[in-house]
């Protein structure tokens, strides 16, 4: 093949030093084609530009050498330590390397090899003999690899890829490859300071120094946090300029009687919501727009008011939820709001399509017009529904629905409804920009007025029978209450940690301290019914304690409910606790949240003592992500993106933020069109069919 020939979509078995063995351990770790290779990134760097001959070691000297390794050997010291010995020859002189309790080396190091190993310096005695104990890092070569002087890139790696295969292989790569054409026009370039893209792609593996790899990394996570951002702009403007929506723009009596229908006032941000939401789907361009509230702060009310707005323009509506439970709750409330003013209500959740006859008769009602307001779960986007007239989809909690699933709904009807979308997961403003650039945004602050703060407690494993001695006098005073658990069994690899399933806390209450009352178990391994017979028992009171996972972290509305104990709560981000903490704290009485926790390490403890004093979901949900970073807070299934390979939303926020800048001058500007091409082909590689829609449009 020559370098004219070569393309990023060819497979990496082509590459030499690859092959087909390596090429199937690559698949492991999703690296297919020459894209994949090119930017699975190093995890980190190490200073490899002055190594140090042995002859020339000088005491307590931090240095880089290079030698060959003698024979291992394992020593037990009396006091139970072990030491892996072993000495390093570079032909200049001989250095004693010691490992401590690090038995595994035992297999990996063997007589012969040829290691780089950066640490500090002993140097003691007459003959001037040279030790190594504190050995920072080291890194086998290859037979054959010779040790650049330089910054040497250190790859995630798995099995049997060594560190040597993949420097060996990028390298090969990036011979191959041919200068790589700019995708960015200079004036942005210019104004970003950004190096090129070709000297990036190379610099990012191969750095001449630490100044050029800063640079690099600028460029690359730009060049992400950029493409993401055009991506999800150019799906926005598919969706909205290049076809007509619906245009409500009748304003009937039918909102206003809802209004005054309603139990409460608007809120000053609920106000604020509906107008926008009204203003967007006055006008014929389709809506998209994004609610962002806490729990209970009212974002339900304000799409019952938009499905409203629809039926009163003579529209249907749809009101996509979660889980079954949630469905029916919203189905309930909805009903008993609407069906006196002659809106017609109806549900489609899999209890209603295991019936072949309900199905047809509610897919029939659906496509005549004969329902209103749609109610339902998953099923509403499946095959088969067809709606009369839908002039508005609202998906609730809608993080838990990808960006394929969204544009699936839009698909149901000829002209384009207009789709709000409601989350309750406290996203950080810099992630709204990545995860749902597509969308505007408004912003529910305020919760409504009488809310009591729940009070939130954080507790050790020690103090558990008292907890939940109290928990036990709280249901005899009439409440009820959840204990939510991390996971629903013990799976093998957990069978000797200290993680308690819900099973097994089930089986212990039930016996235990908890005999005298009415428990339950509620996890996601149920069948729908069953777990929709437990949940509609337990809001009707009739279960004082619920144990569970989190399948009751989203929406349930439980008032009575005043208790929310959380066990292992380590193990949850502080979003989701937050979330589980919504669960109580709806009704008029004093509400608890207590985490359990033996969790030892710092940050995890410092995680949890934030819950006790902020109860502002947006500040929790920065600080998870300060502490735990991007990839733990929203894992791709969530949010229906992948991973970011290189940029941080966090650490890179000013990049982000110049990203999105860009984007939107970019998108709408026609002299940049030429460069759309690239964008497309781009996008296509990196994502894959995440973003099909516009790579094939
Ligand atoms: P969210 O969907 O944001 O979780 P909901 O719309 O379900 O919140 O509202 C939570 C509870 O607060 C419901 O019981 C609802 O009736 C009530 N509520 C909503 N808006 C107000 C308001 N402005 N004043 C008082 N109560 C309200
Ligand atoms: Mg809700």
């Amino acid at each position: 093949m020559s370098k004219t020939e070569f393309e990023f979509t060819d497979d990496v078995k082509y590459l030499k030093g690859v092959g087909p063995t390596k090429a199937k351990s690559l698949s492991k770790i999703n690296i297919s084609n020459m894209y994949d290779l090119l930017t699975h990134y190093p995890r980190a760097y190490e200073d490899w530009s002055n190594i140090t001959p042995i002859i020339n070691l000088l005491d307590n000297e931090s240095v880089v050498i290079v030698g060959t390794l003698s024979r291992p050997e394992k020593i037990i010291t009396r006091t139970g330590l072990t030491i892996i010995k072993a000495t390093l020859d570079d032909g200049t002189g001989k250095i004693s390397l010691n490992w401590f309790n690090q038995d595994y080396l035992m297999t990996k190091l063997r007589e012969g090899m040829r290691l780089v190993v950066i640490g500090k310096v002993k140097v003691e005695g007459l003959f001037g003999n040279a030790t190594m104990s504190q050995i920072k890092s080291f890194s086998i070569l290859d037979e054959g690899e010779v040790p650049q002087l330089g910054v040497m890139p250190i790859y995630p790696s798995t099995g049997t890829l060594t560190q040597g295969f993949f420097r060996t292989a990028i390298k090969n790569l990036l011979n191959k490859m041919p200068t790589l054409k700019e995708i960015l026009p200079q004036d942005l370039l210019d104004e970003l300071q950004l190096i090129s893209l070709d000297t990036a792609a190379r610099a990012i593996h191969f750095p001449a120094d630490r100044i050029q790899l800063d640079e690099a990394r600028r460029r690359l996570a730009f060049d992400e946090l950029f493409l993401i951002q055009c991506g999800l702009m150019m799906i926005k403007r598919q969706a909205t300029e290049e076809s007509l929506g619906v245009a409500h723009k009748k304003n009937g009596n039918l909102v206003k009687q809802v209004l005054e229908g309603l139990p409460f006032k608007l809120t000053k941000d609920q106000k604020k919501t509906f107008a926008a939401v009204a203003k967007d789907m006055e006008s014929e361009t389709p809506m998209r727009r994004l609610i962002q509230g806490d729990v209970g702060s009212g974002k339900t009310a304000v799409a019952m008011l938009a499905l409203v707005k629809a039926v009163e323009n003579g529209y249907q509506g749809a009101f996509m939820a979660p889980t079954e439970i949630l469905a029916a709750q919203h189905y309930e409330k909805f009903s008993k709001q609407l069906t006196g003013l002659g809106i017609r209500i109806g549900l489609l959740s899999s209890k209603v399509t295991a019936s072949k006859k309900k199905k047809e008769e509610i897919y029939k009602k659906i496509a005549e017009h004969e329902v209103d307001i749609l109610i339902g779960t998953h099923a509403i986007i499946q095959e088969g529904v067809t709606f009369a007239n839908l002039g508005l989809v609202v998906t609730d909690e809608q993080h838990r629905f990808g960006v394929s699933q969204r544009s699936s709904l839009e698909k149901k009807s000829a002209i384009l409804p207009d789709m709000l979308v409601m989350t309750a997961t406290p996203i950080p403003r810099t992630m709204v920009l990545t995860v749902y650039g597509d969308l505007d945004v408004s912003l529910i602050k305020e919760l409504p007025p009488g809310r009591k703060p729940v009070q939130t407690f954080v507790r050790g494993v020690k103090s558990r029978e008292k907890v939940y001695s109290f928990v036990h006098d709280e249901i005899l005073k009439g409440r009820q209450a959840y204990v939510v658990c991390p996971l629903i069994e013990r799976s093998e690899s957990e069978k000797l940690s200290n993680v308690d399933p819900a099973t097994e806390m089930y089986e212990m209450f039930r016996l235990g301290t908890f005999r005298d009352v009415n428990c339950a178990l509620l996890h996601g391994k149920m069948k729908p019914r069953e777990k929709d017979e437990i949940m509609e028992k337990f809001r009707a009171g009739e279960i004082d304690l619920l144990v569970s996972t989190t399948v009751v972290e989203v929406g349930v509305d439980v008032p009575n409910a005043t208790v929310m104990v959380v066990e292992n709560a380590e193990r949850f981000g502080l979003a989701q606790l937050h979330q589980l903490r919504g669960r109580v704290g709806r009704g008029a009485e004093s509400s608890y949240c207590i985490l359990i926790s033996d969790g030892k390490a710092e940050h995890s403890k410092e995680r949890l003592n934030a819950m006790k004093t902020i109860s502002d979901g947006f500040k929790l949900a920065d600080i998870d992500l300060k502490l735990r970073g991007p990839g733990q807070f929203f894992g791709e299934a969530q949010h229906g993106l992948p991973d970011l390979k290189i940029a941080d939303v966090f650490r890179d926020v000013e990049i982000l933020v110049a990203a999105n800048d860009a984007a939107k001058k970019f998108i709408d500007d026609e002299k940049k069109l030429e460069y759309f091409a690239a964008l497309k082909k781009n996008l296509a590689l990196a994502y894959g069919d995440k973003f099909q829609q516009i790579t094939e449009a």
